[in-house]
């Protein structure tokens, strides 16, 4: 599985990097980024990202 963010959409809220921060981290910039592989072991906590992210800024395939 493949993670991406779109930074357009993204408020910089922080909830993406508190979920799964082996995934996500916070740029200088106040925008989340995806520096992290999606695994078996860590796609729970992605999908939990994505549901819980305010704006649908994250997305998979
Ligand atoms: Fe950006 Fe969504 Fe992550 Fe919040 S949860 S930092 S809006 S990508």
């Amino acid at each position: 599985m493949q993670t991406f963010i779109d930074k357009d959409l993204c408020i910089g809220c922080g909830v993406c990097a508190d979920s799964c921060p082996e995934v996500f981290r916070m740029t200088d910039d106040d925008h989340a980024e995806v520096y992290g592989t999606t695994t078996e072991e860590n796609s729970d906590l992605v999908r939990e990202a994505v549901e819980n992210c305010p704006t649908d800024a994250i997305t998979t395939e």
